[in-house]
């Protein structure tokens, strides 16, 4: 263990976390741990003042909600974030070797940096589904050790890659290697190119001895993920690096300011909610992502269990915050002409204020000012962010929360680099304050 218990608890989290659905698996193992119930959706909810819950939907979002005593004037305390990173995510069946290399055909998830994930060691993991008794199975899967690989072409096949830059075809480059279909050499049809070879063990094999049911039977959603663990970085441990800190780094700060609050559960003040989306980096429509009903019907369904009606809704959500939690964009020393003169978050800095003025962040001048409020109060520094104008700007998923719910939303993040790449870095001081910061939201 390190002096830092915060930035110590992320790099655990990241590392039971290779996809979205181990997030929120860890994420419910979490929340049990510290006394709340899980509740399910498909069934009628009895809820009562000063109790924690959580749902999850499709296994890869989570709410949680923790109730005061005093509901005479209902209100919600949200943190938001999302569970989904950009990736490389498994096709149903595999190619044709080429050559005698074992391979298996990718889609890309999200925004990703394709050369990151060249020449580094890559498990498989994600939910594996299967019928038993016709109902439907998902099982959590992941390989250990055995790393597959997306090998680069070698510098002298591809003279002009350091002054043209490298392109690569997502369909015919990015498709890693899992071994060899002879993997002993000359046993199954001698150094012939293009035969199809009979030896060694596949993934179709792996799935079925884990899973226990032929292959075609299954059906899945199997990510690639970078098998290095997180870890800290820089002559102070002043970094972290890994894979998903965007945005598992705010899931985490979320899930701890909930879980940390609910240590000594206030008898007045608002409902506290931490709200974990997936497919943010695929724009959020989906049955489970922030554009679908699931924070809005936890968030009504939690009033009428507790006997409140619509007219009491309504107003509660007039009422509420929302703080969406998704990692900013440090400044880069080698490319500083990329960014805002003189709104460049720096790491280690303290949590920054997202803003754009064509809403594509949700924050306005009064939620800013509530957030800059809540550093104050967790005294910790605070940062802002605002693109370069003749730049695109991202999103998160406040905009859509906002939008749906009416509730007003400020846009924050802890600043990083190499956002989207298979691995990339954040500071170790920010963490902890992040956490500190949202406490205080919950306790407002
Ligand atoms: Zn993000």
């Amino acid at each position: 263990m390190s002096k830092n218990a915060d930035a110590d608890s992320l790099i655990a989290f990241l590392n039971a976390s290779p996809t979205p659905f181990h997030a929120v698996e860890t994420a419910a193992d979490r929340l049990l741990a510290m006394g709340a119930i899980r509740l399910d959706e498909k069934d009628a909810w009895t809820l009562k003042p000063g109790q924690t819950f959580f749902v999850t939907r499709n296994g890869s979002s989570i709410v949680a909600i923790r109730i005061p005593q005093d509901l005479s004037r209902p209100r919600f305390r949200i943190a938001a974030a999302h569970t989904d990173s950009p990736c490389l995510k498994l096709k149903p069946r595999s190619p044709d070797p080429s050559a005698n290399y074992r391979q298996w055909g990718v889609e890309v998830y999200g925004g990703v940096l394709y050369n990151s994930w060249l020449d580094r060691d890559l498990g498989v993991a994600g939910r594996v589904t299967r019928l038993d008794d016709g109902e439907i199975k998902s099982v959590l899967v992941r390989t250990e050790g055995k790393p597959f690989r997306i090998p680069q072409l070698a510098i002298h096949l591809d003279r002009g890659v350091n002054e043209n830059g490298l392109v690569l075809n997502p369909q015919r480059h990015l498709q890693p290697v899992l071994g060899l279909t002879d993997p002993v050499g000359l046993g199954s049809g001698g150094l012939g190119l293009g035969f199809p070879g009979a030896g060694g063990r596949t993934l179709e094999g792996w799935l079925e001895e884990t899973i226990g049911v032929p292959f075609a039977s299954l059906a899945f959603e199997l990510h690639l993920y970078d098998t290095s663990p997180a870890g800290y970085g820089g002559f102070d441990d002043e970094f972290i690096y890994s894979g998903r800190l965007d945005n598992l780094a705010m899931s985490h700060a979320s899930l701890e300011a909930f879980c940390r609050e609910g240590l000594q559960p206030p008898a007045t003040g608002a409902i506290q909610v931490a709200a974990l989306f997936d497919n943010e980096e695929v724009g959020s429509t989906s049955a489970q992502g922030a554009n679908s009903n699931l924070l809005d019907a936890a968030l009504e369904r939690t009033l009428l269990a507790l006997g409140l009606g619509r007219d009491e809704a309504l107003p509660a959500l007039a009422r509420s915050h929302l703080v969406s939690a998704d990692m900013a964009h440090a400044i880069h020393p080698n490319y500083p002409e990329k960014h805002e003169p003189y709104h460049y978050p720096l790491i280690n800095r303290g949590p920054v204020i997202k803003g754009n003025a064509s809403m594509r962040y949700a924050t306005n001048a009064e939620t800013a000012t509530l957030f800059r409020g809540l550093c104050d109060k967790a005294g910790v520094p605070c940062q802002d962010f605002i693109n370069r104008a003749d730049l695109a700007c991202g999103t998160t998923i406040g905009p859509h929360v906002a939008a749906a719910l009416g509730i007003p939303t400020v846009d924050v993040g802890n600043p990083m680099l190499s956002m989207h790449s298979a691995r990339e870095m954040c500071g170790s001081e920010d963490h902890g304050m992040m956490i500190r910061t949202l406490r205080e939201f919950f306790r407002g």
